[in-house]
């Protein structure tokens, strides 16, 4: 099948048994292996963005200065 691939962990490349068509935006899902937890960024392709606490956090993106 074309596209129907696994999840893997960014973390730990545990297969995190992730359903694109059943996950959505923003929506946070953790590994079971690793236990970090990933932020759905886009569903298609899927990609994942690394949930982190730590609030000592810079995003490398473009700064749009919106409000
Ligand atoms: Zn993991």
């Amino acid at each position: 099948m074309i596209g129907g691939g696994m999840v893997l962990c960014p973390e730990c490349d545990t297969d995190l048994d992730i359903v694109e068509d059943e996950v959505d935006e923003g929506e946070i899902v953790s590994c079971p292996e690793c236990g970090t937890d990933f932020e759905v960024v886009t569903t298609n392709p899927l990609e994942l963005n690394r949930v982190s606490e730590a609030e000592d956090d810079d995003e490398e993106e473009a700064g749009e200065d919106g409000d």
